[in-house]
């Protein structure tokens, strides 16, 4: 059987998605986290010129829900983040982020009061306990708050004694998780170009061995959490969870017709918009949200891309044409 769409099973036809990155800086170095995602000197975004872009996107797209998901570098390290997300909740925008879990308490639960979901990402290379500790608080917060609240488990080749750990933590807490196995990259200081052109041509058993594989394995019903539906070419339906395509290297969607310019907008540190995580060495930038009119184009594309292995990316409505 062969599938002829994708699309997600929880995403609104009204639904516009917003990665947008308010500062690259990160005071963590995750090693598979490629530069132009992450640094230690970046300047964030500041309240005013996000207040601007945002109205401007509305404007743009008046009939649109928009979800945006604050992003980084450490979006924490942004002094004006409770200003944004306020200012989101006053313009009726569902707002939520992912963070590496290493702000004050306070600022987490300050911020959290607004937003519509929290997620901590563990990462095995540089997480400090006092980070559990905050996660048990904000667990608790979110059952008094009735907001999602989650952590991502990041699952790196080479640490399974943490990741044990690691689990009877969030186990023996009640606390909602998913595991994500991560690739590192083969050198430091990559471009995003290069890792990206090898990835379709490695699988996760490259790097994870059979002990790892074997353990994991026996929580991969911790991620069937189904988030897209598979539809084939019989008109079959399957639910599925977006990492499994990943995990089975079934992401190669050129040529067909991606609904990604309706459904999602990547906004990078600088401004550069982008259509999707994906395509980006296929030159798929659409403006400037800081620096230039910004002129959106509502039409179905033609993926040019190799890979989709994003997983936001894997939630755009994608047919085989
Ligand atoms: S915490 Fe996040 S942004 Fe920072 S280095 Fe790690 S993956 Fe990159
Ligand atoms: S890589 Fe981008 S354009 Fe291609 S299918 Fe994925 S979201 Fe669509």
């Amino acid at each position: 059987m062969t599938i002829k769409k994708i699309m997600s099973i929880n995403r609104s036809n009204d639904q516009l998605s917003i990665d947008w990155s308010i500062g690259k800086k990160c005071n963590f170095d995750c090693s598979f986290c490629v530069d132009n995602v992450h640094d230690n000197f970046s300047k964030p975004l500041k309240f005013e010129v996000f207040k601007k872009a945002l109205l401007k996107i509305k404007k743009a797209y008046p009939e649109k829900k928009l979800e945006i998901s604050l992003d980084g570098g450490e979006p924490f390290l942004n002094p004006d983040i409770l200003k944004i997300v306020k200012f989101c909740k006053d313009q009726e925008v569902r707002v939520g982020t992912t963070s590496n879990g290493s702000a004050k308490l306070d600022l987490l639960r300050d911020v959290y009061k607004y937003l519509d979901y929290l997620i901590i990402s563990l990462h095995q290379e540089f997480y400090s306990e006092s980070i559990k500790n905050k996660i048990i608080e904000l667990n608790k917060m979110s059952k008094t708050l009735n907001k999602f609240f989650r952590v991502n488990l990041m699952i790196l080749p080479g640490y399974i004694d943490k990741i044990k750990e690691d689990l009877k933590f969030l186990n023996g807490n009640n606390i909602p998780y998913i595991m994500r196995k991560v690739r590192p990259l083969t050198y430091k200081k990559s471009t995003f170009i290069l890792p990206y052109k090898l990835r379709n041509k490695r699988d996760n058993k490259q790097y994870f061995n059979k002990t790892e594989l074997d353990f994991l394995s026996k929580y991969s019903e911790n991620n069937i959490h189904a988030d897209i539906q598979l539809i084939y070419d019989d008109n079959t339906i399957k639910n599925i969870n977006s990492n499994e395509l990943v995990f089975f290297g079934k992401t190669n969607f050129k040529g067909w017709k991606c609904r990604t310019m309706f459904e999602q907008m990547l906004i990078k540190a600088n401004g550069d918009v982008h259509y999707c995580i994906s395509a980006q060495p296929f030159g798929n930038k659409i403006g400037n949200i800081y620096t230039e009119d910004f002129k959106i184009i509502k039409k179905d594309i033609f993926c040019k891309s190799d890979s989709c292995n994003c997983i936001s990316d894997l939630h755009i409505t994608k047919e085989r044409i």
